[in-house]
């Protein structure tokens, strides 16, 4: 492992392949299962795909899938958390991870939309009062692995990765740019049609018309990555798929 820390090229890859992973989980775990409930997966799994977002992100499941239900249910209108018809696109993509916090910050909301959200001890003692101790103990790991000079670079990379790749890009110019399968009421469009980087999440005008489905990817020309992780983890027995739009 050598290469991470001896080639110019190392950090780089480490910032996308984690990256890529933090949006995984988000997209599997809090996104496809948690809010929609469209694929179950396993104990093992969800265990693993919470702490890697603890550490990784600093993202509580139950204030992310509060304020993603809310968007789906007043989309574009003055009550969705973050929709750039109402707010701008610049605004999205750039801060959009400060209205995640304005909107989380409301009780009613997380009242209303946080059914089935995990609220076990680890959740309520540690991943929701202490969210940002996983990204300090992150930033000892890549000090450690990448030292004093590169280290901190690389920390601010896995750092800001979901608020500009997930909160912005997605939220903000997927509801703004790209192309569209269906005429919903919401302004959502598919950014791209292969969603590889996003893990699918590319595909945002298929799911605003199916949110339920697990699978995004809707025409033959159309490739989402987060459908082959969940049809990988089926084939070990890992993943249930409970709703599909093919
Ligand atoms: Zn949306
Ligand atoms: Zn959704």
């Amino acid at each position: 492992m050598s290469f991470l820390y001896n080639t110019w090229w190392g950090p780089i890859l480490y910032v996308i392949v984690c990256g890529h992973l933090t949006i995984m989980c988000t997209s599997l775990f809090m996104h496809r299962s948690m809010a929609h409930q469209g694929v179950e997966f396993h104990p093992v799994l969800n265990w693993a795909m919470r702490w890697w977002l603890w550490i990784f992100s600093g993202m509580s499941t139950r204030q992310w899938v509060a304020v993603h239900r809310k968007h789906h249910a007043f989309c574009e209108t003055k009550d969705d958390p973050h929709s750039p018809v109402i707010h701008g696109w610049f605004q999205i993509l750039f801060f959009g991870v400060r209205y995640y916090r304005d909107a989380y910050q409301d009780e009613e909301t997380m009242e209303k939309f946080t059914k089935g959200c995990p609220n076990d001890f680890i959740e309520r003692r540690l991943f929701i009062p202490h969210k940002m101790l996983g990204l300090v103990m992150l930033l000892l790991i890549d000090l450690l692995i990448f030292g004093f000079w590169i280290g901190p670079i690389v920390w601010l990379g896995n750092v800001l990765w979901v608020p500009f790749w997930a909160a912005g890009v997605v939220n903000g110019l997927g509801h703004v740019i790209g192309y569209r399968n269906y005429k919903v009421r919401d302004a959502s469009h598919n950014l791209i049609p292969l969603g590889v980087l996003l893990s699918g999440e590319e595909l945002h005008n298929n799911h605003h018309r199916f949110p339920a489905s697990a699978k995004f990817s809707k025409k033959w020309f159309e490739f989402d990555m987060g459908w082959v992780y969940i049809q990988t983890f089926k084939l070990f027995g890992l993943a249930r798929v409970k709703v599909v739009h093919d």
